[in-house]
């Protein structure tokens, strides 16, 4: 079954096209500054990249470029999108009601929309995809996939707040967590390398420009480090994650600054960026601590910290960890930072091979010692292909 993946933020849309069955990725692509300018980067192969750049004013242009490039000539994938079986849409937040993946229906899209105000930037843009997909393609079953969902099993004392109940029985206030379908894949495939141990537990540190942890027992999240909005947790690219929210009132005084100055200063000028004044990007963090710079090395050390915090805090509410994985842009591809993080683990059992560490290979990859009681994998994420196979499920 041809799986057409779409990922739809505010001004840009990824997609990708999967035989769910086999898992092949036919083709893949990103739209960027719909209604700014535009430009849609789609890939066949490592040989065959195609850039168009052109005016897009709005997703449905985007889309419909997209569509076209997938059949037209020299880009040709399909013959006709009529060979597109379904769509699965990556959608932000699914709120207490969304615990699994599910087909899209009137109904459906009424309850994504309610929760806009937990996901205001993106829940929008994620209808917006099914509307125009509804549209363009009106026999095609579309499907929903939750960055939240996979949370759901998270238990009340890990989920609550420590703030008047009221306000999660009457606005919802609670811990949701992101990156659900990264932290699904990740730990089901350390399942697998565990030989389907029962009872595992496993640690999944997805660490981008985005970064989150998750503990996960027996398959089921027990706990996630983001919050209520992907603002919380560990420090990341351009957000800060934890702080003492005493500091919001404290700086809204101090800069006369407002909720939505604030709201940016926390989601775009912290992290990564703010710190190092320097960028969000870490391969220039990096490098900038190479040649000296001390922010940059304080940068590096203060992301790794917390890190190491949230797998020693998740270690002991699993009672332990079977196994510690890293994926994502930083956690698959650096191992200065797993090194960092593994460093005097040893005392619990974690105990890093920096031999292996630092062999480059595709796919999952054991890098711990013989002797490590924990293993510590690097497992590549694959959100897209979970859509395809959830949108498969749902669908046959
Ligand atoms: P993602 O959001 O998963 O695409 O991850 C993006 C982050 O991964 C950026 O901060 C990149 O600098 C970082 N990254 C990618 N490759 C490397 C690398 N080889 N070393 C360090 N960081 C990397």
């Amino acid at each position: 079954m041809l799986v057409f993946v779409l990922n739809a933020g505010s001004s840009s849309l990824k997609y990708q096209l999967i035989n769910a069955e086999t898992s092949e990725l036919k083709a893949s692509g990103i739209v960027e500054r719909i209604g700014i300018d535009g430009v849609l980067k789609h890939v066949i192969s490592e040989n065959k990249k195609l850039t168009i750049e052109a005016y897009i004013p709005s997703h449905k242009e985007a889309i419909e470029l997209i569509l076209e490039t997938l059949t037209h000539d020299e880009t040709k994938t399909i013959n006709s999108i009529d060979e597109i079986q379904a769509v699965g849409h990556r959608v932000a937040h699914g709120g207490e009601y969304f615990k699994e993946s599910t087909l899209v229906t009137d109904k459906v899209i009424k309850k994504i929309e309610e929760l806009i105000p937990l996901a205001p930037l993106h829940n929008p843009a994620n209808i917006l995809g099914m509307k125009i997909c509804m549209e363009l393609m009106p026999n095609v079953p579309n499907v929903a996939v939750f960055d939240t969902a996979f949370h759901q099993t998270m238990p009340e004392i890990h989920f609550l707040f420590p703030v008047p109940h009221e306000d999660y029985t009457e606005h919802h206030l609670r811990k949701y967590g992101f990156h659900g379908t990264s932290h699904n894949y990740v730990s089901k495939e350390a399942i697998k390398l565990l030989n389907n141990k029962k009872d595992s537990k496993i640690i999944v540190c997805h660490l981008g420009n985005g970064s989150s942890i998750c503990a996960v027992r027996d398959g089921k999240s027990i706990n996630t480090t983001m919050g209520l909005t992907p603002l919380g947790g560990l420090m990341m690219g351009t957000r800060s994650g934890d702080i003492d929210p005493g500091i919001i009132p404290y700086l809204m005084d101090k800069k006369g600054m407002d909720t939505h100055q604030i709201i940016d200063y926390l989601n775009k000028k912290s992290g990564i960026l703010g710190v190092s004044g320097i960028s969000s990007d870490l391969r220039e963090i990096i490098g900038a601590a190479n040649d000296g710079d001390q922010r940059a090395q304080v940068t590096i050390d203060m992301m790794c910290n917390r890190v190491k915090k949230y797998i020693c805090s998740y270690s002991g509410l699993l009672g332990g960890a079977d196994a510690i994985c890293f994926t994502a842009g930083i956690g698959e591809n650096s191992d200065l930072i797993r090194e960092k993080v593994c460093e005097n683990l040893d005392f619990m059992g974690i105990e890093l091979d920096k031999e292996k560490n630092q062999i480059r290979t595709h796919g999952n990859r054991e890098i711990n010692k013989p002797t490590s009681k924990t293993k510590i994998f690097v497992i590549p994420t694959n959100e897209e292909l979970v859509i395809a196979r959830d949108t498969y499920n749902l669908v046959k």
